[in-house]
């Protein structure tokens, strides 16, 4: 698979898309009445019919797979983690940020399930926002002590990287690669890769979008896995999974291919689509620390443990992702020392 050069088309995204579309007309109706042909002037082509795609939409050939990230060969077990720390522990960047008085994480400020403005309070709800939130109950005994930063997926590890955040909970897979360049804590979600198609589309799995179309983001483990698997789909990514949702309403993908969480969360926007297919690989979710950063991943990891013991975990999967069936119960933590 290779990127094309350009975007394939943009659209200023701070307009909803009725209104983008309203404009676009108005824009050339003007030009046309008012102007007449000039050397500013646009030629208009088409019937206008066709919806236009998300900003930054990028289409990929199907040109084989792409070169998978390299990683350690001696990373036998990445979601092996590092033993947790209680409570009260302290350490230079437990220090920084309990001087601070909050607690920096990046997420999506879009993702339904995991993280998303209510929209009645303004306030960013979900699963991932409230294991965020159950790490800044144990720092400050206040889970109200939060700095959101709204980052993308491509977005994640370099906001890590750079310290941009004290930590990013967005729907991230631990992997070898990952490990590479940033910390982990343990397990906190199991979620699998799967597809999600309109209902009766015909699309059973990844197998039948061969010299189809599929949606996915760059920088993201989806992507990896339907490059190896299906090598013969075509590729659209965009910045986040709202916009592969738009863009299979609009009929512009014939599938959307990530975990089954974040799918849940846009079948449930749309009944119109549904999951198929069966599990294409595992995605333990991990949340993601800047490296060296020990003390604030041992701290991570005990919330993560309390969580898991006094029935927290269960009853944040009961209220956010119940879409995906019977509570299965916490991942247990395994640790590497
Ligand atoms: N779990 C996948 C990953 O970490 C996709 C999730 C996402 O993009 O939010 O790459």
């Amino acid at each position: 698979m290779r990127f094309a050069r350009h975007p394939v088309r943009s659209a200023d995204p701070r307009r909803s898309w009725p209104l983008r579309v309203a404009v676009g007309c108005a824009t050339l109706l003007l030009a046309g009445c008012a102007a007449g042909p000039g050397p500013h002037s646009e030629t208009p082509h088409g019937d206008y019919s066709q919806p236009p795609l998300p900003a930054q939409a990028t289409a990929m050939e199907a040109d084989g797979p792409l070169p998978l990230p390299a990683a350690d060969p001696n990373c036998a077990d990445p979601t092996a983690g590092l033993r947790p720390l209680g409570p009260g522990a302290t350490g230079p960047v437990l220090d920084k940020i309990r001087a601070r008085g909050r607690l920096v994480v990046g997420l999506d400020t879009g993702s339904n399930l995991f993280s998303f403005r209510d929209p009645e309070s303004g306030v960013i709800v979900g699963f991932d926002a409230d294991i965020a939130r159950e790490v800044a109950r144990d720092l400050f005994g206040d889970p109200d002590r939060i700095e959101y930063r709204s980052l993308g997926s491509e977005e994640r590890e370099v906001a890590l990287v750079e310290h941009r955040v004290d930590m990013v909970v967005k729907t991230m897979t631990i992997t070898c690669a990952r490990l590479e360049r940033v910390a982990f804590s343990t397990v906190y979600l199991k979620a699998h890769q799967r597809v999600l198609a309109m209902q009766n589309s015909g699309i059973q799995s990844l197998k039948d979008l061969a010299n189809k179309r599929v949606c996915t983001i760059r920088g993201t483990t989806s992507l990896e896995h339907i490059s190896q698997i299906q090598p013969d789909a075509s590729i659209l990514t965009v910045p986040t999974w709202a916009d592969c949702l738009v863009v299979l309403q609009q009929r512009q993908v014939d599938a959307v291919s990530t975990d089954d969480a974040i799918l849940a969360g846009l079948a449930e926007q749309d009944p119109y689509t549904a999951l198929v297919g069966p599990s294409i690989s595992e995605e333990p979710y991990g949340i993601g620390i800047p490296k060296g950063d020990e003390d604030l991943v041992r701290f991570v990891n005990g919330t993560l443990d309390r969580i898991r013991a006094d029935g927290t975990w269960n009853r944040l999967y009961n209220q956010w992702l119940a879409a995906l069936g019977p509570s299965p119960g916490p991942p247990p933590p395994t640790y590497r020392d």
